[in-house]
C-alpha cells in the first residue's frame, strides 16, 4: 500500500500531465498578462477551433477571442487576483467557426515569492442551461422569438441609464449597431426627431422617477442617418421583482410608419366624406330655403286671394294654384326628409299628442281629395285605443297622410278606410296598429316586395296622372322604423290594398290625461278670430305682406318691422306676440330674440316670440328654443299652422269670439 502511494506520489506530476493532455477540457498555464502561453492541451483546438500553435505564437489570441462585452471583465479579473484561491467564471468566445460559444473556466494563480507570476486553469464549454421547468423553456423560446422579432425589445437599469439587453431589431429600425449603445447608452436618442425630443425625454424622466405600474406609450419620429424619417411607437414600463421592488425599465419599440400612412389616408378619407356630407347638408338647407321662399309667396297669396271676393271660376283657378303649390311643397318635403334620413339628421320628438285631434285633422285634410273622387273616407278607432299619447305627432301624421293620399290616389271608386287598433299596452307604453284600406287598383303580387324601396313605382296610368317620384312609401317605412315600428302590405289586383303600420307610443301620466280631457275638444268649428296686437319682423316684402294679411284675416292687428334693429328700437313690450324671421340682415332673429329676452330680464313680462323659418332642420329649431323663442312655424306659412300657434297662446279656441 505504502509502496503504491509512494509510486503514485513520485509520478503525480506526470499523471496529471497525461490526464490534462488527453482531457476534453482545455487545460492551460499562462502568464497573468496573457503575454506568454506556457501550456495548452489539444482540447483547446476542439473548443476554440484555433490550433495550439497559433496560441503559442500569439498568446493574446485567447483574450482576443473573448466577446467584446466580456473582454474587459476577464482581463481585469486576472489583473485583480491577489489571493491564492480558485475562481470560476463564465464568458463567451468567438470561435474560429464564427460561432459564439459560452465558456466556463476555473483558474488559480501561481505565486512565486509572494508575486503572482502565472495562472493555471481549465476551460470547458458551458453546458447550455437545461430548462428546469416550463418557465425556463418558455423564456428560452421567448429569447429566440425576440431575437427574430421586428419589434425592438429593450431592458435598461432601474434609472433607465444603462442598457442591459436590446435585440437585433434595434439595428434594423435605428440602422445602428447594438455595440454603439454599449459604447454610448444614450446614442439612440440622437436620432429622435428634434420636434419630438422634448416629449420623449419627458417620458424617460417619468419612467425613471416614478414608481408605478403604468404603461407609458408614445409615438415619435426618428431621423435615420440616411435622412429617412420613420414613425415608431414605444411602450415602456417598470419591471418588478417578487418582492415588488422596481428593478429595471423595459420596453418595446415598433416601426409604425406604414400604419401612420394608412391612418392618415383613412383620416383624410373620413374628413373628405364629412366635408362632402356637410356640403350636402348645407346645400339642402340652402335649397330648401330657396325653394320655400317663392312657394311661400305662391301659397300665401293664393290663400289670401281665396278669402277675397271671387267668382266660382276664379275660386277654382285659385284652388288649382294652391293644390299645385301644396304638391310641390310635399314633394320638396319628401326629398328633404329622405335625404335627412339618409344622413341620419332627422330627429324625432317625444311630445304629448292627442290621437283624436291628429286623426281629425288628417281626415279634414284628406276629405276634399276623397270628395273630389267621390270616395267614402271613414275612420274607426277601437275603444281600447289610448287617446293621450307621447310620440312625434308630425311624423305620425306624415306617415298616415302618405298612406291615405296613396289610397285615394290609387282608388277609382269605392272607399278608403283608416282603422286604429291597440295591440299591446302596459302602464307606460302602447303599440298601435294603423291600417289604411282601399278598394283601389291593387298591386301585383310580384311587385309587392319592392314598393317600399325608394324610387319604386308600379307602371300605371294613375301614376302618370298623379305624378310622384316613388319616395312616399320608402319614407313611410324609414319613419316608422325610426320610431321603433314596422310596416306591412297586403293587396289584391283589382280588388284593393291594405297598408298597415305598427307604431309604439309612450303613455301620458294619468294626471295629464285628466287635465287634458277637461279641455274643450280641439276642433275647428268656424274661422277663429283673435283680438291680438302682433309685431311681424320680416325683411322680405312678399313675406311681410303674407304674414300681415293672414294674421289680419284671423283678427289680429299687425305692425311690421323691416329688420331686427328697427324692431328693437320700437316699444315692443306693447305687443301680445312677435313673429320673428330668422334670416334678417345685420342682426339675425336669434340675436334679436336674445336682446329682447335680456331686456325683459326679471320684469315678469314675457312676450311670446314665434320664429318663422324656411330652414326646417332640427338643429335650427333647437337653437330657436335655446335663445328663448316659444314656437317655430315653417315657411311657407300655412293658415292652419298660424291659427294653431296663435291659439296655443290664447288658451286654445275658447277665446274665439
Ligand atoms: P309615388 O310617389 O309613386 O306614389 P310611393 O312610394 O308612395 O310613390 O308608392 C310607390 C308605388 O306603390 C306607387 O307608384 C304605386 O304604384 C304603388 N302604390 C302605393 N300605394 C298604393 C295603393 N294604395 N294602391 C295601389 N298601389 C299603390
Amino acid at each position: 500500500m505504502i509502496n503504491t502511494t509512494q509510486k503514485i506520489n513520485a509520478q503525480l506530476g506526470g499523471i496529471f500531465y497525461q490526464f490534462a493532455k488527453n482531457s476534453s477540457y482545455a487545460y492551460w498555464i499562462r502568464s497573468a498578462d496573457f503575454r506568454r502561453q506556457f501550456y495548452i492541451n489539444h482540447a483547446f483546438e476542439n473548443l476554440w477551433g484555433y490550433s495550439c500553435d497559433q496560441l503559442y505564437r500569439n498568446p493574446e489570441l485567447w483574450i482576443e477571442t473573448v466577446v467584446k462585452e466580456d473582454r474587459d471583465r476577464i482581463r481585469q479579473h486576472f489583473l485583480d487576483v491577489c489571493e491564492n484561491k480558485l475562481t470560476t467564471m463564465e464568458y463567451q468566445i468567438n470561435a474560429a467557426s464564427g460561432k459564439i460559444i459560452p465558456i466556463k473556466e476555473t483558474s488559480m494563480p501561481i505565486f512565486d515569492k509572494g508575486r503572482c507570476i502565472a495562472f493555471i486553469g481549465m476551460a470547458m464549454e458551458a453546458a447550455p442551461e437545461l430548462p428546469s421547468d416550463y418557465q425556463d423553456r418558455a423564456s428560452e423560446f421567448f429569447r429566440y422569438f425576440i431575437e427574430k422579432s421586428d419589434t425592438i425589445f429593450w431592458v435598461r437599469d432601474r434609472k433607465n441609464k444603462h442598457p442591459i439587453y436590446i435585440n437585433s431589431a434595434y439595428e434594423k429600425i435605428w440602422g445602428k449597431s447594438r455595440e454603439s449603445l454599449t459604447q454610448n447608452p444614450d446614442s439612440w436618442y440622437d436620432l429622435v426627431h428634434p420636434d419630438d425630443r422634448a416629449k420623449v425625454g419627458m417620458q424617460l424622466v417619468n419612467i425613471a422617477d416614478k414608481e408605478n405600474d403604468r404603461l407609458y406609450s408614445q409615438r415619435f419620429r426618428i431621423v435615420k442617418e440616411n435622412g429617412e424619417i420613420r414613425w415608431v411607437r414605444e411602450k415602456s414600463y417598470l419591471m418588478y421583482n417578487k418582492q415588488g421592488e422596481a428593478i429595471a425599465c423595459a420596453g418595446t419599440v415598433e416601426d409604425i410608419t406604414e400604419d401612420m400612412f394608412h391612418e392618415s389616408e383613412l383620416r383624410q378619407a373620413k374628413e373628405n366624406a364629412e366635408k362632402a356630407n356637410k356640403t350636402k347638408s348645407d346645400f339642402l338647407a340652402m335649397m330648401s330655403h330657396e325653394l320655400r321662399t317663392p312657394l311661400n309667396a305662391i301659397l300665401g297669396m293664393a290663400q289670401i286671394l281665396r278669402q277675397s271676393k271671387l267668382n266660382k271660376e276664379q275660386e277654382g283657378q285659385v284652388d288649382v294654384i294652391t293644390l299645385a303649390g301644396k304638391n310641390l311643397l310635399s314633394l320638396l318635403n319628401d326629398i328633404l326628409d329622405f335625404t335627412k334620413l339618409e344622413v341620419g339628421k332627422l330627429r324625432f320628438s317625444r311630445e304629448n299628442l292627442d290621437l283624436l285631434y291628429l286623426i281629425n285633422q288628417l281626415m279634414s285634410d284628406m276629405l276634399p281629395l276623397a270628395k273630389k273622387k267621390q270616395l267614402t273616407l271613414t275612420y274607426t278607432i277601437d275603444r281600447d285605443v289610448e287617446r293621450h299619447l307621447i310620440g312625434d305627432a308630425r311624423r305620425v301624421q306624415q306617415v298616415l297622410s302618405n298612406l291615405l293620399s296613396n289610397a285615394i290616389k290609387y282608388t277609382k271608386k269605392g272607399f278608403v278606410k283608416l282603422k286604429v287598433t291597440s295591440l299591446q299596452r302596459n302602464n307606460k307604453e302602447t303599440a298601435l296598429c294603423f291600417t289604411v284600406e282601399d278598394s283601389g287598383i291593387g298591386i301585383e303580387k310580384s311587385k309587392i316586395d319592392s314598393i317600399f324601396r325608394r324610387f319604386q313605382q308600379i307602371e300605371s296610368v294613375y301614376q302618370r296622372q298623379h305624378g310622384g317620384v316613388g319616395l312616399g312609401l320608402a319614407i313611410v317605412k324609414e319613419l316608422v322604423e325610426h320610431m321603433g315600428g314596422s310596416t306591412a302590405v297586403s293587396s289584391e289586383l283589382g280588388v284593393g290594398s291594405q297598408f298597415s303600420c305598427i307604431i309604439p307610443f309612450g303613455l301620458q301620466s294619468r294626471e295629464l290625461e285628466r287635465q287634458s280631457t277637461n279641455l274643450a275638444p280641439l276642433r275647428l268649428v268656424k274661422e277663429p278670430q283673435f283680438n291680438l296686437h302682433v309685431l311681424v319682423v320680416e325683411d322680405n316684402k312678399i313675406n311681410q305682406k303674407i304674414a300681415k294679411m293672414m294674421l289680419e284675416q284671423i283678427g289680429c292687428r299687425v305692425d311690421v318691422a323691416e329688420n331686427a334693429e328697427q324692431a328693437l328700437s320700437m316699444n315692443y313690450s306693447i305687443y301680445d306676440m312677435i313673429f320673428m324671421d330668422l334670416g334678417l340682415p345685420n342682426m339675425d332673429g336669434f340675436q334679436a330674440t336674445q336682446q329682447i329676452r335680456s331686456h325683459e330680464g326679471n320684469t315678469g313680462h314675457r312676450i311670446p316670440i314665434v320664429a318663422m323659418t324656411a330652414h326646417v332642420f332640427m338643429h335650427d329649431q333647437e337653437r330657436c328654443f335655446q335663445v328663448g323663442m316659444d314656437e317655430v312655424v315653417a315657411k311657407p306659412i300655412m293658415r292652419d299652422d298660424l291659427i294653431a300657434v296663435v291659439g296655443r297662446f290664447k288658451e286654445c279656441f275658447s277665446d274665439v269670439r
